[in-house]
């Protein structure tokens, strides 16, 4: 007997009927004998029509659900968390109607104790003592909203930021000590790259902890990237599965695990693509010491994130050209910044666009192999796609084109590293 988490995100819930099917996987497991705390997403597009009303309803939206006003900011986390609560309860009547004693747990019963960060809060501790009390003296399933906490000092509900049931399941599989944590989706695993634009993707049956942060962080929505950061740390073994297989005898879908428990290494493993970049160039910036911190540092104190940076030195050598970029949603604001700074850093002109996509390859194979990224910049020129800017890492490379290409850059990048799966 074990105790088990198990997460079922938007699609799977999306209806009554869906919620029917999780409790039928939930039974399953309940009836082999374990310990089962399901965590619960929103009804697929729920918590977009909730943003939208919050919106609607006047509240000042800045970039990343950071509303201008405080007051406002925690009240956004009010109506957006509800979507969560309608589904727990649903799940708790669904199974108490199957005989499966059953309760929901919203984040601030628990207590998922959170920062105050609203929009975007850290899960700081979760006490897992009611969830343990109610496994061992009611054999009850506890039903637990997803994407909710507290932040204690104020009694304010927090929300963590987009696909945070994700990183709910896991900190409540570290906190009862999880035997495991599964989150079930509507794919059946990790692919080597998003299987909805690319159907040659093939599952992996196991992807290592610091490739899985990479993919995420570089745009695979699969997982949250907080919740690989704490499947890592907390060492949660934790699967990516699918909750539309058969509820009786389902696939075990992706483990994502440490590198040594791996045995055939590829040297890329997967591709991933973001739209959330956004591109600014700014010409004939003067080529003196001082100027990158007379750009960098407004940005930073307006807590926008810079990725990509690449400065090219212009024929006249006084000058430089600085292109990089920043989330999309931060464009606007980043544009305003930099106007007013117009005579202090002493540009010529400042050109920007949101029509870009960053296309990354990622393996921990780059660690011990030369010319990754040279054999794929090659490949993209073959293709006659334009490479705006490069990073790379020691794990990862990434490059920033236009996003028109995105299909074509992720396809091209997919096979050079001979990624398809057999036609
Ligand atoms: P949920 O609502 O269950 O949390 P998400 O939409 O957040 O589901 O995540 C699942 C989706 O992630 C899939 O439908 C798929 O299109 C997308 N995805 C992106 N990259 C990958 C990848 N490398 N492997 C699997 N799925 C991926
Ligand atoms: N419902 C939230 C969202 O749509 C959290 C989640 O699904 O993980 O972002
Ligand atoms: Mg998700």
């Amino acid at each position: 007997m074990a105790r088990l988490v198990m997460k079922f995100g938007g699609t799977s819930v999306a209806t009554v009927e869906r919620i029917k099917n999780v409790a039928r996987h939930v039974k399953r497991e309940v009836d082999a004998g374990h310990d089962v705390a399901v965590v619960v997403s929103a009804m697929s597009g729920k918590t977009n029509e909730l943003v939208g009303w919050v919106k609607d309803a006047g509240a000042n939206p800045a970039a990343n659900h950071e509303f201008i006003n405080i007051h406002d900011q925690s009240e956004y986390d009010v109506v957006v968390a509800s979507g969560e609560q309608v589904t727990s309860g649903l799940l708790a009547v669904t199974l108490n109607a199957m005989g499966i004693p059953a309760r929901s747990w919203q984040g601030w019963q628990i207590p998922i104790m959170t920062s105050d960060a609203h929009g975007s809060a850290r899960i700081q501790d979760v006490n897992g003592a009611k969830l343990i009390e109610g496994f061992e003296t009611r054999r009850e399933v506890a039903v637990v909203s997803g994407f909710q906490g507290v932040h204690e000092p104020t009694g304010r509900i927090s929300t963590l930021g987009r696909g945070g049931s994700d990183t709910s399941a896991v900190a409540i599989a570290a906190a009862i000590k999880a035997e495991r944590c599964d989150i079930y989706t509507d794919v059946d695993g990790v692919y080597t790259t998003d299987p909805r634009i690319v159907p040659r993707a093939r599952r992996l049956d196991k992807v290592s902890f610091e490739e899985m942060l990479e993919m995420a962080s570089l745009g695979s929505k699969v997982l949250q990237v907080r919740s690989v950061e704490i499947a890592m740390t907390q060492r949660v073994p934790t699967y990516v599965r699918s909750s539309f297989d058969d509820p009786a005898a389902p696939n075990p879908g992706t483990l994502i695990c440490d590198e040594e428990d791996i045995m055939e290494k590829e040297v890329v493993t997967g591709i991933a693509y973001s739209k959330d970049e956004a591109q600014i160039t700014l010409r004939r910036v003067a080529d003196k010491p001082g100027v990158a911190s007379a750009i960098f540092g407004p940005l930073a104190d307006a807590n926008i994130n810079v990725d990509m940076i690449i400065q090219v030195v212009s024929d006249d050598e006084t000058t430089t050209d600085i292109t990089f970029t920043v989330p999309t949603a931060d464009f606007e604001r980043a544009k305003t910044i930099l106007s007013g700074l117009v005579d202090k850093i002493g540009y010529a002109k400042m050109t920007g666009s949101t029509d870009v996509v960053k296309v990354s390859a990622i393996g921990v194979g780059m660690r011990s192999h030369a010319g990754v990224a040279a054999k794929a910049f090659r490949a993209l020129a073959e293709k006659g796609i334009n490479i705006r800017a490069i990073t790379t890492s020691e794990i990862k490379f990434s490059v920033l084109i236009d996003s028109a290409y995105t299909e074509l850059a992720v396809r091209t990048l997919h096979s050079l590293y001979g990624l398809d799966k057999a036609a």
